[in-house]
């Protein structure tokens, strides 16, 4: 399967197919209906049978989707077997949640070591993951990490991020409220709570969803 016939859109949401996918397997399930997955996953039945339709599943009429099948193809292309070892910088109030919770258990992704400047955290171990000086992190972060999430104080995020990319890091998690700027084979990925938060009241207030609605 060419991965590069996915659209991004449909890419977005395969770890999300995935999960609920790997939940019905894991029950004994062998087959799921369009119906059935748009209502666990909360997308509407067109667009799942649209994105399937990428992944080479085509569902029967009256029987649905193969569990089996479609779960060997999301390990197959989300890589399920191959683990990502991230690194997270600022080790504050957000950063120690995010390696309290790290992310293994239905992902591929592992935060194995955490950055810092402050001596009050630096040799500390938090959730198992150890945390070090920011100024070992080129050293340490070599060869096998190349995606770090970001979550230090705004006004250190683009110093940071220049040392990161410097240190061969390719995919970087901002949950600063700053705005960084990185070369072009750089993949940043925004993520300011604060403004998902807003958003989100600012859309109940004036665009109430109407029964039935997703
Ligand atoms: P949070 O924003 O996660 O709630 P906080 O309010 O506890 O955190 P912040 O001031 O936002 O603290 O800092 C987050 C963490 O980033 C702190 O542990 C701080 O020591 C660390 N930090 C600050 N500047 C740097 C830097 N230049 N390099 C590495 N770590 C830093």
């Amino acid at each position: 399967m060419d991965q590069q016939k996915i659209p991004q859109a449909t890419a977005k949401r395969l770890p999300l197919y995935y999960r609920f996918i790997n939940n019905l397997h894991s029950q004994g399930k062998q087959r799921v209906s369009s119906k059935e997955l748009s209502e666990a996953v909360k997308v509407d039945s067109a667009t799942i049978r649209r994105d399937f339709s990428y992944f080479g599943a085509l569902g029967k009429k009256g029987y649905g989707y193969n569990v089996h099948y479609l779960l060997t193809f999301f390990r197959k292309t989300l890589d399920q077997d191959e683990t990502t070892n991230v690194a997270l910088i600022g080790v504050g109030n957000l950063g120690t949640a995010f390696l309290h919770y790290n992310f293994t258990k239905n992902n591929n992704t592992k935060i194995v070591m955490a950055f810092d400047s402050s001596s009050d955290k630096i040799g500390s171990d938090i959730g198992g993951v150890p945390v070090y000086h920011i100024d070992e992190a080129e050293e340490r972060m070599k060869d096998d990490v190349s995606v770090a999430i970001l979550t230090v104080p705004a006004q250190a995020a683009q110093g940071i991020a220049d040392r990161l990319i410097e240190a061969g890091v390719v995919g970087i998690l901002n949950f600063t409220p700053a705005r960084i700027t990185v070369p072009d084979h750089i993949r940043v990925h925004h993520i300011d709570l604060a403004v998902e938060l807003q958003a989100l009241v600012y859309f109940l207030k004036h665009y109430p969803l109407q029964e039935g609605e997703t």
